[in-house]
């Protein structure tokens, strides 16, 4: 989206098949740009730059900087607190659906060009968390209406059957071939509705991504291991989830499809990381002992190093994460031209 403006400025080199292997630094520590693999030819290649800036997303930027070791960086670049690399955090995440019956057999129409991408429900309890027993908010996503048919959904139709049997209805199990799929298609296109919820994961330093000294990618670059594991909060906010997404679904008369998720189920939370909104490895503060960046995603450590990806996010936004990751990008853009023109940088 901003490549095509920035070309436009005669300012930008866009070098392509490029895999990053470290930041490279003098004798006093400070950045000199990247060394990184010419994917085409295997042959490591090298970058001069005054200001290096990482955004190769959170977990990806917190690999390069513990893979950047140097005698002033024994621990990996811009990481004397030890924190890059923690506090790694992905949404919550569970679904809910169910069946709607005043929306099947709903006349073929022509729905293209329809969607309902990201109608959502706000957290609205952010005042009644004394009560609630888990912190912080989420969100639901709605979905359904006429979209491709999948079989998957057809299977949890049969669970429709199986609760409301009676004689105009379907046999259990169903088939699926010729006139029977078809006739299944017909009928319940359409009537299905989800809620998939997606909330805030508390930041803990526990949990943390590092580098794995064993496994290396294609490139011979280090690979990071990964060690995250929901906390009570999380596993609490997801039951909240369930309860509340199952208590929508039957207000509308839907019929829910499985049972609620037990707690050894862990009421049906996603694995870490599912929901592919990684965030806080290289945590912004003020204090350079607990934190990697400060406000302008500069590192302390270095100041002619800046990370713009989700790295930064000391907390997860319930909401998906990359407007804010656009507005932080923005700001330490606007810092790094104020600096240059002051000469400070
Ligand atoms: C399927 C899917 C759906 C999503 N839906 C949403 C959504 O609806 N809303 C939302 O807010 N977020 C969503 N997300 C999350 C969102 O995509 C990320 O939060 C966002 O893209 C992160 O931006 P980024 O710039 O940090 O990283 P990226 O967008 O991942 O960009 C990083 C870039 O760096 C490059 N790169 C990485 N490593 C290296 C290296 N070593 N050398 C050179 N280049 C490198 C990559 O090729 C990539 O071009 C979704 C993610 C996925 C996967």
């Amino acid at each position: 989206m901003l490549i095509d403006p920035a070309r436009e400025t005669g300012q930008l080199t866009l070098l392509t098949n490029a895999m990053v292997r470290e930041v490279t630094t003098d004798a006093e520590g400070r950045a000199t740009g990247v060394s990184y693999i010419d994917t085409r030819t295997r042959s490591e290649q090298k970058v001069q730059a005054d200001i290096v800036i990482l955004a190769a997303s959170a977990c990806e930027s917190a690999r390069l900087l513990l893979n950047s070791t140097s005698n002033q960086h024994p621990n990996g670049l811009a990481n004397s607190s030890g924190v890059v690399g923690r506090y790694l955090m992905d949404s919550t995440g569970t679904t809910v659906a169910g069946i709607l019956p005043q929306l099947m057999n709903d006349p073929d129409h022509n729905c293209d060009g329809v969607g309902g991408m990201h109608v959502y429900i706000p957290w609205w309890l952010h005042d009644q968390h004394d009560r609630l027993g888990f912190p912080r908010g989420y969100h639901f996503e709605i979905w359904g209406g006429r979209g491709m048919p999948g079989y998957g959904i057809m299977n949890n139709i049969h669970t429709y059957n199986d609760a409301f049997a009676g004689p105009d209805e379907r046999p259990k199990g169903g088939g699926g071939y010729g006139p029977q799929l078809k006739e299944d298609y017909r009928r319940f296109y359409g009537s299905v509705v989800g809620l998939s919820g997606r909330g805030e994961m508390v930041a803990r330093e526990d949990n943390y991504c590092e580098i794995d000294p064993d496994t290396v990618d294609q490139y011979g670059i280090p690979t990071l291991r990964f060690n995250v594991n929901w906390s009570d909060a999380e596993l609490q906010q997801v039951r909240h989830m369930q309860e509340t997404g199952r208590e929508i679904l039957r207000s509308m008369d839907a019929h829910v499809f499985g049972d609620m998720p037990t707690e050894e189920q862990d009421y049906g939370i996603t694995m870490p990381g599912e929901i592919i909104h990684e965030a806080g490895t290289t945590r912004m503060g003020d204090d350079p002992r607990s934190s990697v960046l400060n406000s302008y995603c500069q590192a302390h450590d270095v100041d002619n190093l800046f990370v713009t990806d989700a790295g930064p996010l000391v907390s997860m936004p319930h909401k998906n994460p990359t407007w804010t990751i656009m507005a932080l990008a923005m700001r330490a853009s606007d810092y790094i031209i104020d600096q240059r023109n002051k000469g400070t940088l």
